[in-house]
């Protein structure tokens, strides 16, 4: 049977002891994701960032904190995974210096460097195996067919799900499924566990069973 991992949540950059950067995620969609996948039968490892959903007991659950923790344990994780799946809001930026006491206010601007962390998914693609998948999420606010498409291409994802920023922490969701020739495989709007169970659907028909004809191994 299939073993995924899926990333979920945000991940936080400190500033100082007190003070971080973060990304507007909730953990919905790796929630759904998750139990969508459970009900299919895969095994899942889930890879979260500090979130306030509760995953269900039969995934097992990496916490995580920041993108490098993120990055680490996913792949660690995704050695043992036949694909994965990139849910998660990563901080995509890190201050340069972090303080080791909490900064004092001058009254005057705060002027901070960032430096860009890892990208997960697009380090897991680079490296992953011939038999071993990668679906990738991209939130656009303006052209987000042609912006999903090439982050599709540059982070060697097998399918990637496009969605609004009307996704960020809410019930609903409304996604469209595109492949790597460009096509659109499903467009979806419902709740997160209607839009997660398409997926997984989708995830299972073209990447799970596909795999499995070619290897011959279940
Ligand atoms: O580039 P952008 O953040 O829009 O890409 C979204 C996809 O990339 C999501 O699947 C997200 O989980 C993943 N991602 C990642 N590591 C990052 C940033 C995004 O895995 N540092």
């Amino acid at each position: 049977m299939a073993r995924i991992l899926i990333t979920s949540g945000p991940t936080r950059q400190f500033l100082d002891p007190v003070r971080y950067l973060t990304n507007a995620s909730s953990g919905k969609m790796g929630l759904a994701l998750t139990k969508a996948a459970l009900a299919l039968g895969y095994e899942v490892i889930v890879v979260s960032g500090p979130v306030e959903v509760t995953y269900p007991t039969e995934a097992e659950v990496i916490d995580v904190v920041t993108t490098d923790d993120m990055l680490e344990a996913s792949q660690t994780y995704f050695a043992q995974c036949d694909g994965m799946i990139g849910a998660a809001a990563p901080c995509d930026y890190r201050p340069q210096r972090i303080a080791t006491q909490k900064l004092a206010k001058t009254g005057g601007p705060l002027k901070l460097e960032l430096w860009e962390t890892a990208d997960i998914v697009a380090t897991l693609g680079a490296n992953k195996r011939d038999n071993q998948w990668v679906v990738g999420f991209a939130l656009e606010t303006e052209d987000a067919r042609f912006r999903a498409l090439v982050k599709l291409e540059r982070k060697s994802c097998d399918l990637i799900i496009s969605n609004g920023p009307e996704a960020m922490n809410a019930d609903l969701n409304d996604v469209e499924i595109l492949d790597r020739r460009g096509e659109t495989v499903r467009k979806v709007k419902g709740t997160k566990q209607e839009v997660a169970d398409e997926i997984l659907d989708v995830i299972d028909r073209q990447l799970v069973r596909a795999s499995t004809l070619e290897t011959g191994k279940p």
